[in-house]
């Protein structure tokens, strides 16, 4: 059980679209090894923690050989000897050693993959899985899955301003059922979009990216789909939306593909969108510094919907905290990613928990086979997870691990409708 850190070591490996990050391995003295694989965002965040990037020839400049090098010859060195199961100290000695504002000196992706790493490292010697090693016996929520299966934004190159269309099956009574529900609309929609002679491409998160005529024609589709799929639109299955604006804000103005609307006639649009279809959650429906816009969008559509802030807040309980002051939005988007380090992010849920917000877990666009976001759900019971559509595996690699927990440990609970009650 000597849960000291002996050895550090970073790799370069590949996301889902190709582009190199970073994979650490953290062994122990009693011979535990914990891995961690580092997710990378496309729509990221101008406040996010900076990942580090070689900006040599090599992959365009997204090679990840400094942050490798980091690992090994900087971060390696100084943790060696430290105590695994004190996460916190690591953490602090990690964002010591960088000491810059946003981790860019050493690299949030170096950061990040050694603070989890260490993380499974000291799970896998308890021999606990990670979510009891986090959360202990009080981890005991699953999450209501949102999966994006349409693309637009950033993520897809068809017509679609808003970047995700969401599944929320919060009617399901288990986590499997959920999935089953998510997947038969899924299928359901993409025979759709074929009888219509869509696209049924997929974008980065696994999401149909079909040209379309309107935003309300992709609501319809959804509706449509949920119904295909033999299920009640709003009471299985209700629908969710990253409208991910903060790309289009410019000058006072939001400016989407035929229209540029101010922060008022962008809420007015929502406000018409939620009450013709089953919308339950709105991420990033203003951009990341329009404060006082959010402010409005909250008053305005906060007692009706889940106001979900990603861009806005970035994990970072300094800006969440002035976002509960400010009575910003209702709930928070969590990236380990967007602040680098695990107590960082638990200190973030938190401090939503107590003010009463709502926390979604989410991949990024490009992600991995880790699995650890799932386990960080269930361990802090947030109860909802966003991780794209079902399909792609990086993707269904975090609903996997979730249906093999529900499976083989019967103490979980689906968290459901109340996933989203306030
Ligand atoms: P990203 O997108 O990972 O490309 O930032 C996800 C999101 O905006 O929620
Ligand atoms: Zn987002």
């Amino acid at each position: 059980m000597d849960d000291r850190i002996i050895d550090v070591r970073g790799f370069e490996i590949l996301d889902s679209r190709g582009n190199p990050t970073l994979a650490v391995r953290v062994t122990l003295g009693d011979g535990s090894v914990g891995w961690a694989r580092v997710p990378s965002g496309a729509s990221t965040g101008a406040h996010e923690a900076r990942e580090l990037r070689d900006g040599d020839r090599r992959y365009g400049g997204r090679g990840v050989r400094r942050a490798v090098a980091h690992v090994d010859e900087i971060i390696g060195p100084a943790v060696a000897g430290r105590a695994a199961r004190d996460q916190r100290g690591l953490d602090e000695t990690l964002l010591h050693l960088d000491g810059s504002e946003q981790k860019g000196r050493l690299g949030a992706n170096a950061l990040l993959g050694v603070s989890l790493a260490v993380s499974t490292a000291a799970a896998n010697g308890l021999q606990l899985p990670l979510y009891r090693y986090w959360g202990g016996s009080q981890a005991l929520t699953l999450p209501v899955p949102q999966l994006n299966v349409l693309n637009g934004g950033a993520h897809a190159d068809n017509n679609v301003d808003l970047q995700e269309f969401m599944l929320l099956p919060i009617g399901a009574s288990s986590f499997q059922e959920a999935m089953r529900m998510a997947s038969e609309t899924y299928h359901a929609l993409k025979a759709r979009l074929k009888a219509a002679h869509l696209s049924t491409a997929v974008g980065d998160e696994g999401g149909f990216a079909p040209d379309l005529g309107s935003h309300e024609e992709a609501f319809d589709l959804l509706v449509a789909a949920i119904g295909d799929a033999g299920l009640k639109p709003g009471q299985d299955v209700a629908l969710g939306v990253d409208a991910a604006v903060s790309a289009f804000y410019r000058d006072g103005r939001y400016h989407l593909r035929e229209r540029a609307l101010t922060a008022e006639e962008l809420v007015d649009w929502y406000a018409q969108l939620a009450d013709a279809y089953p919308i339950v959650s709105l991420e990033d429906g203003l951009g990341e510094d329009d404060w006082e816009g959010w402010q409005m969008l909250n008053r305005r559509l906060g007692d009706r919907l889940q106001i979900v802030g990603d861009d806005i807040f970035v994990t970072n309980p300094e800006r969440l905290q002035r976002g509960i002051r400010e009575r910003t939005a209702n709930a928070i988007l969590i990236k380990l990613n967007q602040i680098g380090t695990v107590s960082e992010t638990l200190d973030t849920m938190a401090m939503a928990a107590r003010a009463g917000w709502r926390s979604v877990v989410s991949h990024r666009s490009g992600d991995t086979e880790d699995t650890a976001i799932a386990d960080l759900v269930c361990a802090t019971n947030a109860g909802q997870l966003k991780s794209g559509a079902p399909a792609r595996s990086e993707r269904v690699a975090k609903y996997n691990r979730l249906l093999l927990m529900e499976q083989e440990d019967p103490g979980l609970r689906y968290a459901g409708r109340d996933a989203l009650a306030r």
